[in-house]
Order: C-alpha cells, then sequence, then structure tokens
C-alpha cells in the first residue's frame, strides 16, 4: 500500500524550479547551446550504466556520460563482492529468504525474485566477459565468501577484495570496445529535459560547455548520496544528483530514508573513509571497545555478524558512552594479507598492521535503499525516462539492503532495461533548443560551507540514530543552506536537496525499521509494515 503524502514544500520548490528551468534566469546569458542527438543516454559510469551502455549498444547506438573518469564510480571502490546463489547447497529461494529478512517486510517479492533467479547467469556472463573472480585452486570453481545475514557462502569476489574494480574493468572494457558506445567524461547532468510526461534527454556540462543531449530513451545511473553525510564510504562524485535532478522534474522517488550505514569504516580523518568489508568479520574477526568487551555478543545472536544496522547502531552506542572500537583481526594474521589484499595496503599505508595492531572502525553512510521508483523493467513514472543501480528503488533492498545485492542489482536490472530500451519509438519531434548557459560558481568557498554545514547536519540529526526534534532542526537548517547557495553551485544543491529529501522521509516514518532509527520510535509498527513514503 502506498501511502498518500500531502505535497510538502520541497514538492512546491520543485515546481517552481521546473517552471525556472523553462524560463530564462536572470543570470544566464543567452548563447547558442551545443546539441547531440542519440538513440540510447545512459548518464553514468558504475556497474549499472555500463551494464546497460555495454548491452544497449547490441541495440542502437549510446551516449554515455559520466561525471569525472569512467573509474570515478562507488562501483569501482566495492569490495567484498557479489551475491549469488552458486555454491553447493546453496538456492535462489535461499537468497531470496535471506534477501526478504534483511529488507524489513519492505521489499518488493517479485523484484527480489527477479534479482535472485537471473543473478547467477549475469555473474557468469560476466566470468564469461573477462572477469577475473577468484577461484579454488582444485576445482577451478568461484570461490565464494560469507557475509553478514547470509545463510550460505555465495559471495563471489576478485583479487580478494577488489570486485569492484574488477567489475568495473571488465565492463569498461567492453564498452571501449563496442561501436555503438560514444563516451563523454568530465560531463556533468544539470537536469531532465521534459515535456509533456516523457523525457526527452538532459541538460549537461560538457567540460563547462552548455550542451543539450536528446534522446529517445535516458537511463539514469548516478549512483548514491553519500557524501551527503560527513561519514561516508562512497565517492565524492555520490552527491545524490539523480535523486535531486528526477525529484525536480516531477519523477517519483521514493523510500529516502533508508540510508544504511556501514557499521566498519576505517576510522581516519578522510573523504571519503576507506572501508573495512564486512568480509573481514565474516572470516572470523570480531569487534571490541578499548576495553577488550565483545560487545556484539551481549547485542544480537549473530553478534558480529548481525544485520549492519544492528551492528552500527551498537557501535555508536559504545561511542556515546565514550568508548573507541576496534577490529580485532589478529587471529586471522597469518592469512590477512593474502585474503585482504587491498585493506592490508590501506591499512598499512596508514600506518596500521592488521596482524599486529587493532583497527579503528566508526560506522559511515553507505548506500541508499530509497531513490526513482521504478518497474522490474527500470521505467519511471516518467515516459522514456529509465532508472537502474543505486539511484533506482526497484524494492529488492527494503528497508535495508543485504550485504552485496547492490552490484548484483546493478547487473541484473541494467540487463533489463538493455533489452526493454530497444522497444521505446524514436522521438517524433525533437524540442527547440533551450537558451542557456552553465552557471559559473563564483564563490567556492560558500559552496564549500554549504556542503560542509549539509554534512555535519545530516551525520548528527539524521544519521544512524534520528528523533523528532533533530529531524525538524536538520529541516529548518537545510532550508537555510539551500536559499544561501551561490549562484552556479549546481553540484551542492543537488547534495542539499537530496538531503532534504532523507529528512522529510525520516520525520515521516515515526517507528524504526531497516536502515531507519527513531530514538522516538524504537520499534517497528505493524501500521508502517509494506508502506512506502513517495517523494
Ligand atoms: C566502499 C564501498 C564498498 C562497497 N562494497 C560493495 C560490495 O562489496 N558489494 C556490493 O554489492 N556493493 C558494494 N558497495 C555498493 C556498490 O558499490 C554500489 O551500490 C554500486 O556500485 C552502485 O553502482 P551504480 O552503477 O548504481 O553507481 P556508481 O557505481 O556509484 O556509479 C554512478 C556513476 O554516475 C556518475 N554520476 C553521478 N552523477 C552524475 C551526473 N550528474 N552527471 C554525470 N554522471 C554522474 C558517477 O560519476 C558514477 O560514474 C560498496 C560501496 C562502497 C562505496
Amino acid at each position: 500500500m502506498k501511502m498518500p503524502i500531502v505535497p510538502g514544500k520541497l514538492q512546491q520548490r520543485c515546481a517552481e524550479t521546473l517552471n525556472a528551468f523553462d524560463a530564462p534566469r536572470p543570470y544566464f546569458q543567452r548563447m547558442s547551446v551545443e546539441r547531440i542527438r542519440t538513440r540510447f543516454l545512459v548518464v553514468g559510469s558504475g556497474v549499472a550504466g555500463l551494464h546497460t551502455a555495454w548491452r544497449g549498444a547490441e541495440h542502437g547506438d549510446v551516449l554515455l556520460l559520466t561525471k569525472r573518469s569512467l573509474f570515478d564510480s562507488a562501483t569501482s571502490y566495492a569490495q567484498g563482492g557479489i551475491a549469488a546463489a552458486l555454491g553447493a547447497g546453496d538456492s535462489p529461494e535461499l537468497h531470496r529468504r535471506d534477501t526478504l529478512a534483511a529488507g524489513a517486510a519492505l521489499c518488493d517479492a517479485d523484484a527480489v525474485k527477479v534479482l535472485v533467479e537471473e543473478g547467477p547467469t549475469r555473474v557468469r556472463e560476466l566470468q564469461a566477459a573477462g572477469a577475473r573472480f577468484d577461484l579454488e585452486p582444485e576445482t577451478g570453481r568461484l570461490k565464494l565468501g560469507r557475509e553478514a545475514a547470509h545463510s550460505r557462502k555465495r559471495i563471489v569476489h576478485a583479487h580478494g577484495d577488489q570486485t569492484g574494480a574488477e567489475i568495473a574493468r571488465t565492463l569498461i572494457a567492453r564498452v571501449r570496445h563496442s561501436k555503438h558506445v560514444r563516451v563523454l567524461e568530465k560531463t556533468r547532468v544539470l537536469d531532465l529535459i521534459v515535456r509533456r510526461g516523457a523525457c526527452l534527454g538532459v541538460r549537461a556540462s560538457v567540460s563547462g560547455v552548455a550542451t543539450e543531449i536528446i534522446a529517445d530513451v535516458t537511463v539514469l545511473a548516478t549512483g548514491g548520496c553519500g557524501q551527503v553525510y560527513r561519514y561516508t564510504t562512497n565517492p565524492v562524485v555520490a552527491t545524490g544528483d539523480g535523486f535531486a535532478i528526477a525529484h525536480r522534474a516531477g519523477v517519483t522517488v521514493a523510500d529516502m530514508e533508508f540510508v544504511q550505514f556501514h557499521p566498519t569504516a576505517l576510522d581516519t580523518p578522510e573523504n571519503p573513509l576507506q572501508l573495512i568489508s564486512e568480509a573481514v568479520r565474516g572470516e572470523g574477526a570480531v569487534l571490541v571497545n578499548d576495553r577488550g568487551d565483545r560487545f556484539m555478543k551481549k547485542v544480537h545472536k549473530l553478534a558480529d555478524l548481525a544485520p549492519r544496522d544492528v551492528v552500527a547502531r551498537a557501535i555508536v552506542d559504545q561511542q556515546f558512552a565514550g568508548r573507541k572500537v576496534y577490529l580485532d583481526a589478529l587471529k586471522l594474521a597469518s592469512v590477512f594479507p593474502k585474503r585482504f589484499p587491498g585493506i592490508f595496503a590501506l591499512c598499512t599505508a596508514r600506518g596500521l598492521d592488521p596482524r599486529r595492531d587493532l583497527i579503528p572502525v566508526t560506522p559511515a553512510a553507505h548506500y541508499m535503499m530509497g531513490g526513482i521508483v521504478t518497474d522490474l523493467c527500470g521505467r519511471s513514472n516518467v515516459q522514456r525516462l529509465y532508472a537502474v543501480g543505486e539511484v533506482s528503488r526497484t524494492g529488492v533492498h527494503g528497508a535495508n539492503r543485504l550485504a552485496s545485492n547492490s552490484l548484483l542489482e546493478g547487473l541484473v536490472f541494467a540487463e533489463r532495461v538493455a533489452r526493454d530500451i530497444v522497444q521505446v519509438a524514436a522521438l517524433n519531434a525533437v524540442p527547440h533548443p533551450g537558451s542557456w548557459r552553465v552557471p559559473v560558481l563564483r564563490d567556492r568557498g560558500a559552496a564549500q560551507v554549504a556542503a560542509d554545514t549539509t554534512r555535519e547536519i545530516m551525520w548528527r540529526d539524521a544519521g544512524v540514530i534520528r528523533s523528532a526534534s533533530g529531524l525538524r532542526e536538520a529541516q529548518r537548517r537545510l532550508s537555510d543552506i539551500e536559499q544561501r547557495l551561490p549562484v552556479g553551485a549546481t553540484e551542492e544543491r543537488n547534495l542539499v536537496q537530496t538531503a532534504q529529501m532523507i529528512v522529510e522521509g525520516a520525520l515521516k516514518r515515526r517507528e524504526s525499521r531497516g536502515g531507519h532509527y527513531r530514538s522516538d520510535y524504537p520499534r517497528p509498527l505493524a501500521v508502517w509494515r509494506g508502506r512506502h513514503i513517495e517523494l
């Protein structure tokens, strides 16, 4: 059942933004705009965008845009692996049950079925396409790891803990090899072009040049929004552009209150924070506080392998009590460098040797479960507009994502999108070019302060533990920040508007469920079961 939502301030502002989009803005000089026409437009070069581009190019010309370089994505950072029921004694049914259990009664059952049933084929295809996943030396079969809340070993990984980079490398090679994919790097989408309920393409800054890209189909694969938070594992490109761009254009977005906080990021003063994969706990490392207390044993029956939200809250509780928290991997000393070469290297580069030292950890914003509402083929409520990957809300994660299901979601649903877009007819009439230019950011300092303040507010008031009073305060302050954003702060505007969506959802959902925890409503409530907040 969908929850009826009274249009809020955000929606009114959206309407204003849309009107402003059509009208000439005072600070935009009239000037000619570059034009590009393509059959399929894919925005974003993570697993979802790359796979869509690769497979979509079998049916027509694809233009693939990405904000920085092809490799700049959360995908390239993914360590643990990709979940698929490929092992002896495993089955899609068991994977389905684990996924539904993690999703806390908010998953879409059909979407989960698609994910777990089509997942194994997609992983095999990726392997056939050149992905060098780790294999058992004796049998040559895929070596499978186990992660939190999975009932079986089913995590396919590459080079120990560099699965995402291997997937990105494989798909980038495919995309570069295809004659039908044109890539534009350093190209940032600013807004969608929507006319009469259909998306006709995007307005983009191509290395600073105002460009309108007209497409029969537009696919948003812009990833997540971890940069909204002070502590995050997400790369700096994860500023929530896709959520904000879509919302401004009237695209339905839902479940934005469900942010997954990874319990164990390496506690250093960096942005982003380095992730210490769950796989380390899966192999036997444990959490301890500075008194040597294994506190997770008292919190959950699965102890250190409890669901992410439970572990993240337990660590925050320790921190609130003035304790520091560490990952103790000492008993893995003999295998650590080989099994987790990436994590070993990042620790040693920071003066920590996991074979001898405890690893300091903190929770950090990691994954957005909500996003653009799509059907099983990635279609949004706006014609000709698709969404895939982390920016989408297919319903596979519900209120909490099962570890290693997101790379899988990217692959499975990108394949479905690529197959579906073939059927979309070519545009009859191409709109007249607009008259605008990319606004120049003159006060970089003010934009930086706005972004940093947003991130602090979100961490304190809309982070691991939330309450009505904190969320209201966040709402007030974010609105103030939004109004004072300097001209040209287009990325910061996306950051602030995405933050506002998270806060709005979190305020409306008066219960705790999955990744969303309210100290004033600390339990899940039956009345909220299966209900989604649409924005
Ligand atoms: C440190 C870390 C470890 C992880 N480990 C795992 C794991 O082991 N297993 C797992 O399943 N998941 C893992 N995840 C989550 C997973 O990596 C992501 O959910 C997934 O890769 C998202 O893929 P995507 O293609 O949707 O988006 P991304 O890979 O984030 O790609 C988004 C792309 O969109 C581009 N973009 C954004 N905005 C714009 C714009 N306005 N214009 C143009 N381009 C734009 C970005 O530059 C980027 O190229 C991890 C995430 C992190 C951060």
